[in-house]
């Protein structure tokens, strides 16, 4: 397998929001970057995840698309031409500060002198249900663990699985577009925001969500593309068979490191730790950022992953410029590439 061979200042793995707003600050300071992700498209969870769910807490956006987030921040590098290798996991990361050398699973070989994780959870992935034929229904979209288009439901019938906030805002955002949503999880109480919680009663009302509890998931039925109904089980082992032509099982993400757990970095949980003021993690060179990078008063939000990609693209100035003091400039003084 051979792939493409490249030598840049910075690499940074991850194109999340995080990953995207560090390439802007690197390109900012005129250190070359290289953007890499595992998924085939840019956006990590904003795109995979939520598209089209408004996110109310970006400064400045009262409310702002998912999507719509990434496009900004793909607007705002656009100027700096990044490359962007797409598609593939980051596997292997060795060297020192200055000189690291990675490798890719298409075989892509990356010379750099230091490294930015924007590597959100990891290696990405929901957690699935231990249901017989899944694969082939995730397959057919039959079963899936996000909502790319809502209108891809419309006058449908669904079950959605799960108890904490994502299954409550997705029962209640698809409940305008849905023929029935049959709400499955395996306690009588759920996890969420009292204001979503009082919605989704008003939702019940109205005939179009029925929460069906306390029951699990327990089998699917179907021709092994389409899917005609949903089984569930009480623990007791009482059953039920939900009609329905989606399952959307909203169970978490799985949070596992990948690769990146056997680069010899200090790991807790799932995260890297970091030293806040700079985000350098213990591999002198090696910086983390967004929700793979961990400290105390963290918070996992997008905002924080932006000031995190500020502070390491400015700690990582003096690496990629040894014997150069950084004259601390202004966005306004600076300007981009092609603005008036
Ligand atoms: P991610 O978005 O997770 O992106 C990481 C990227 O790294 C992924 O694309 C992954 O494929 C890639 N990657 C991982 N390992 C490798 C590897 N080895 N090689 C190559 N690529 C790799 N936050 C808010 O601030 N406000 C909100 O309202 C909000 N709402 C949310 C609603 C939902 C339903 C969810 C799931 C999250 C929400 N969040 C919200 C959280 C927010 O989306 C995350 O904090 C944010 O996406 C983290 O950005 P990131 O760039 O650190 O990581």
């Amino acid at each position: 397998m051979s792939g493409a061979t490249i030598s840049t200042d910075v690499v940074i793995i991850g194109a999340g929001p995080t990953g995207l707003f560090a390439a802007f600050q690197c390109s900012m300071l005129k250190i070359n970057c290289l953007l890499v992700d595992a998924l085939d498209e840019i956006g990590g969870q904003c795109v995979a995840l939520y598209p089209e769910k408004p996110i109310y807490d970006i400064p400045a956006c009262p409310a702002i698309e998912g999507a719509q987030l990434i496009e900004k921040l793909a607007e705002q590098i656009e100027p700096f031409a990044i490359e962007k290798l797409l598609g593939r996991r980051v596997e292997s990361l060795s060297g020192q500060s200055g000189a690291f050398h990675l490798v890719t699973s298409k075989g892509d070989t990356i010379e750099a002198k230091a490294v930015i994780i924007a590597a959100g959870a990891g290696a990405f992935g929901p957690n699935r249900p231990p249901l017989d034929g899944l694969t082939d229904y995730e397959t057919s979209g039959a079963v899936r663990y996000s909502v790319r288009r809502k209108a891809d439901f419309e006058g449908k019938s669904l079950v959605i699985a799960g108890g904490g906030d994502s299954a409550i805002d997705w029962a209640l955002s698809l409940s305008h577009v849905a023929k029935k949503i049959y709400l499955v999880h395996r306690r009588d109480k759920f996890r969420a925001a009292p204001e979503s919680l009082h919605q989704l009663e008003e939702a019940i009302a109205r005939g179009v969500v029925e929460k069906i509890t306390p029951y699990q998931l327990s089998g699917l039925q179907g021709d092994g593309a389409t899917l005609s109904g949903v089984e569930v089980a009480t623990l007791a082992g009482e059953k039920r068979v939900l009609e329905a032509e989606h399952l959307l099982a909203f169970f978490g993400l799985a949070t596992d490191l990948g690769p990146i757990a056997q680069w010899g970095i200090d790991q807790t949980r799932s995260t890297i730790p970091v030293v806040p003021s700079t985000c350098q993690t213990s591999m002198p060179g090696v910086f983390a950022i967004g929700d793979i990078a961990s400290y105390p008063g963290k918070l996992k939000l997008i905002l924080q992953g932006f000031s995190e990609a500020a502070m390491a693209s400015h700690a990582i100035y003096a690496i990629v410029n040894p014997n150069q003091a950084l004259h601390f400039e202004y966005s306004t003084s600076k300007g981009v590439p092609g603005a008036a």
